[in-house]
């Protein structure tokens, strides 16, 4: 294996090192692109809390979490379970229950930076795009619609990318990222599954990533029980940003909130009701109010920003399917 841009080559792929064993130059580049991350989360929180979000702290062990079943792209080894005062929990896989929730009972625009582990399969190491441990600034808001979403994530996108291009010049220049990241126009494209799935075949996320200059939205995806599906039309309101030969950063829906609703598509796809109890009771109790929301994944975000060849690289312990190091 030799050393290239900080990582470990193997194939056509390098693996991030550990930061023990990055060159001078290499930990200079690191360095560069953590300062990217600091000013990318201090932008975006900034925005999130400027727009009336409450910034909520994430939760790591709960009875609940997102049972990322059925999703065509979920590709989990193993999902991690413990024992705690005598009750199974799990380590959160995102925090789509709690933001349900939180914004139905308290708070109506809320958005949190979440840690998320998903024991991806090890062969997902080798697409540069997976990590088994990674952050989503998730956000929900009570009453909205897919578009209020889906407009707000095009201004804050567009605003991030002009504040990068202020703020931060100097270091995206040494990154060879300055030219490449164009601030994009408004509002970005929306394209239909169907239609791409028609035109590219069943690999049209890949084919899609290629074909786009700016970042676009992709609507109508079938997947998990708590986006909301029409059952007359059979068309799903929800929405994924793709980023220009990367690919999704963000999913997001429109919700169920009807109690009839989540439990028929809960039989239908096989999920145990039992580990999603307070939810179903808080539905059949009316509790649970309309809402709409989204996760975006901070690494990768970061990633195409610094133009890296691998995930891992924003990371400062990286978390590579496959490859546990010592931090
Ligand atoms: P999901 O709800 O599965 O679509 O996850 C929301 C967002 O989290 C995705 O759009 C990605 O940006 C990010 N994400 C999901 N899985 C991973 C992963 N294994 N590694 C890094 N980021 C991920
Ligand atoms: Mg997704």
């Amino acid at each position: 294996m030799q050393s290239e841009r900080g990582a470990y080559v193997q194939g056509e792929t390098c693996l991030p090192k550990p930061l023990e064993h990055l060159s001078k130059e290499e930990i200079e580049r690191k360095r560069v692109i953590a300062t990217i991350m600091t000013k990318t989360l201090s932008h975006l929180t900034q925005e999130y809390i400027k727009n009336g979000f409450e910034w909520l702290l994430p939760v790591i062990f709960s009875k609940s979490t997102d049972p990322l079943w059925p999703d065509p792209g979920a590709s989990i080894e193993k999902r991690i379970e413990a024992e705690i005062y005598g009750e199974m929990v799990r380590t959160t896989l995102s925090m789509i229950v709690h933001k349900i929730v939180a914004s139905s009972l308290l708070i109506p625009k809320l958005f949190t930076l979440s840690p998320n582990v998903r024991i991806e399969r090890r062969d997902r190491c080798l697409t540069g795009w997976h990590l088994y441990e990674f952050t989503q600034l998730d956000f929900e808001v009570r009453e909205a619609t897919s578009s209020d979403i889906m407009n707000f994530v095009d201004k804050l996108i567009k605003n991030l990318i002009l504040y990068l291009r202020n703020n931060a010049k100097d270091e995206l220049e040494y990154l060879e990222s300055y030219n490449r990241l164009n601030v994009p126009d408004l509002p970005l494209k929306v394209f239909d599954r169907i239609d791409l799935e028609e035109k590219y075949g069943k690999d049209w996320e890949n084919v899609f990533k290629e074909n786009i200059r700016e970042p676009a939205w992709v609507v109508n995806i079938p997947r998990e029980f708590y986006d909301y599906e029409d059952f007359s039309t059979g068309r799903w309101d929800n929405y994924d940003l793709f980023l220009p030969k990367y690919g999704e950063v963000l999913s997001g829906s429109r919700r169920e909130w009807e109690y009839s609703k989540i439990i028929r598509k809960m039989e239908r796809d096989n999920i145990r009701r039992e580990n999603f109890t307070l939810l179903l009771k808080l539905a059949r109790e009316g509790k649970i109010k309309p809402s709409a929301g989204a996760g975006l994944g901070v690494e990768r975000l970061v990633c195409w920003i610094v133009g890296s060849k691998h995930i891992g690289e924003v990371q400062i312990f990286p978390k590579i399917p496959g490859l546990v190091y010592d931090l």
